[in-house]
């Protein structure tokens, strides 16, 4: 079996992070990451508030951070983690097992469901989860987006720009996203608002043709889409953990200041660990704090 100081679960923002600072603490350090190095950081077509860069794709971003931890030294196993061994201190990956000292989570979060029945069926046929991936698909056509956070205003004014129009469908007035993107949205001409009301259905031949509206009166009406963007958050990827690791209710692992979990020697960071503001910023800042703790633990106990 292989065996690491420090192991990182999770190579988007925070994991990255962690990874470069264990690195170079001096921990011989490895990150598992089961789909593509960056996360949903990758999704990110245009990051304006990371400090001091005024504006880069999430992509560019991530992969100055993949080639940065590989030159600290950094390894990386691309496998999914099926299960931790707390006590044996053993990380069961689909086709493999790895030895840590310390562990770091930062595994971040999973995007939530509509709970509409057809959702699945149309998925990839009018229903996405990502604007940027699957935008170019609805060129001059008319897309809703349902949600209210930063996710579906930053897919509706992308989509703006190519689609004909965009509906924003969310089920109270006030919006979570950021001043900026919500004044952004209300002065873009084609974005148009359906509030205080959800996607209760959607219909097709094969392919989304309406959704079916439900406002908070309980009136439905149908709306004409060619596409529905769902973005209604994400919930932490936790499950995997079994029930060794202290969650907040909302299932998000707790920590103190220096990103230690209730296990000695196993460290949260990112979108996954509960805390108030999830950003590429804060999951890097996570990051930093957890690689050097869990690099301090591995080489000095
Ligand atoms: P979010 O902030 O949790 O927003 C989810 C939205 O979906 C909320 O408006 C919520 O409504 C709505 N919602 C949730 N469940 C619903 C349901 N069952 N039916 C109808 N509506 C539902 O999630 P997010 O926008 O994906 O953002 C996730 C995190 O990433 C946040 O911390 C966010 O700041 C961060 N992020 C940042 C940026 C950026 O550029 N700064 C971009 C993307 C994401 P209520 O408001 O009524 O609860």
């Amino acid at each position: 079996m292989k065996s690491y100081e420090v192991v990182i679960i999770g190579g988007g923002p925070a994991g990255l992070t962690a990874g470069i600072y264990s690195s170079r603490a001096g921990a011989h350090t490895l990150i598992i990451e089961k789909g593509a190095v960056g996360g949903k950081a990758n999704l990110a077509y245009d990051i304006e508030n990371y400090m001091g860069i005024d504006g880069i794709s999430g992509v560019d971003l991530m992969m100055s951070a993949f080639a940065q931890a590989e030159k600290s030294g950094v390894e990386f196993l691309y496998d999914e983690v099926i299960s931790v061994n707390f006590d044996e201190k053993i990380v069961h990956t689909a086709n493999d097992e790895v030895e840590y000292k310390s562990l770091v989570i930062a595994g971040g979060t999973k995007e939530r469901e509509s709970g509409v029945p057809s959702e699945r069926d149309y998925l990839g046929r009018g229903v996405s989860y990502c604007a940027v991936c699957d935008g170019n698909f609805f060129k001059n056509k008319v897309v809703a987006v349902a949600g209210g956070g930063n996710t579906a205003f930053k897919d509706a004014i992308y989509l703006s720009n190519k689609s004909k129009t965009v509906y924003i469908v969310h089920r109270r007035e006030g919006f979570r996203a950021e001043r900026s993107l919500v004044e952004r949205a209300k002065q873009t001409e084609n974005i148009r608002f359906i509030l205080n009301a959800v996607v209760n259905d959607i219909k097709g031949d094969g392919r989304v043709q309406k959704i079916i509206i439900k406002n908070n009166d309980g009136e439905e009406r149908e709306l004409e889409t060619d596409g529905l963007f769902v973005a209604l958050g994400a919930d932490p990827d936790t499950k995997f953990l079994g029930d060794k690791i202290s969650l907040s209710n909302g299932g998000y692992i707790l920590t103190d200041e220096k990103m230690q979990t209730n296990v000695k020697g196993v460290y949260a960071a990112g979108d996954v660990r509960a805390k108030g503001l999830r950003q590429i910023v804060t999951a890097s800042a996570d990051g930093a704090i957890a690689g050097e703790e869990a690099a301090n633990f591995a080489l000095n106990g």
